[in-house]
């Protein structure tokens, strides 16, 4: 199915690796000139370099942080008017509240509420007089089903998404929708890293860990960046207008609910 993007313009944040490298790489299939972005230099012009030679795209690499006002500013200056924005950057810690500082939730609501906000704010006015928009924010499955130890990423995460259920349904009447996508367990260096200490403790190896992690969900595996990616190239989509600031949840079928 063609997704009626061709020639569209993206800005995809964090996507030198794991999910947001999923959605650069679908949306790259389907003809989108892209602006990628992470904090290391190597590894992002390695996945510029990997995007081009698929898929034949425009790709340009940004490395910044996308948390912080200097780095948002060289996104916008390398695309000042996209027609599509993937926000992601790195998730909050896990812990214990009791230990965190409010100088701790300050980063955990700049990095995953304020940020995504802030690009919102700066790209769709121009979405909205080009009649065309389509914003997508990479959460957590996190918001439908509260991680314990996650707190911070709970708290930042349900903050966007109580935002972006107010203005999705301001600015759909343009063409510009703000929807979610919910990832539960992917195949990422993420993943990977969270299992280290689960595995010491355990003393297992990380495989090991990651193997019954695989057992315990209901699709007995976990996702893949490429079913990420589908996913949000639909919600970028010329034919998905009609829908917006709604929560997908990709999780294997994780969550336990009817709705
Ligand atoms: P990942 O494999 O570690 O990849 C993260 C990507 O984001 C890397 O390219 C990283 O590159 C970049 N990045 C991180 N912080 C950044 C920053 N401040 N500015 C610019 N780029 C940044 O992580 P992932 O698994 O794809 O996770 C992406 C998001 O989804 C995270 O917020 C995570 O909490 C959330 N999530 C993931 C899962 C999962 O199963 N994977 C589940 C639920 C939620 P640099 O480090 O070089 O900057």
């Amino acid at each position: 199915m063609d997704m009626g993007i061709k020639g569209r313009k993206a800005i995809v944040c964090a996507s030198s690796k794991g999910l947001g490298k999923g959605c650069a790489l679908a949306l790259a299939g389907e003809g989108v000139e892209l602006v990628i972005s992470a904090r290391g230099a190597e590894a992002l012009e390695a996945t510029a370099e990997e995007i081009r030679k698929e898929t034949g795209a425009k790709v340009t690499a940004i490395a910044c942080d996308v948390t912080t006002p200097e780095g948002r500013a060289k996104l916008l200056a390398a695309c000042p008017n996209p027609d599509i924005l993937v926000n992601n950057a790195g998730g909050p810690p896990p812990g214990d509240f009791r230990d965190w500082s409010l100088d701790d939730w300050n980063k955990a609501i700049n990095d995953n509420m304020l940020t995504p906000i802030e690009l919102i704010k700066a790209t769709v006015d121009g979405m909205i007089s080009r009649k065309f928009g389509r914003i997508v924010n990479i959460t957590s499955a996190s918001v439908k089903s509260p991680i314990p130890i996650l707190g911070m990423s709970n708290g930042a995460r349900a903050g966007l998404t109580g935002f972006v259920a107010g203005l999705s349904r301001q600015i759909v009447k343009h063409n510009v929708t703000i929807n979610n996508l919910l990832p539960g367990p992917f195949e990422t260096d993420r993943v990977r890293k969270t299992a280290e200490g689960a595995a010491k403790q355990a003393g297992k190896s990380i495989d090991e860990v990651l193997d019954s992690r695989r057992q315990q969900n209901p699709a007995g595996r976990f996702g893949t960046i490429e079913e990420f990616g589908v996913a949000c190239a639909y919600f970028c989509s010329s034919h998905s207008g009609f829908v917006t600031g709604q929560n997908l949840v990709m999780d294997g079928g994780a969550y336990n609910g009817t709705l």
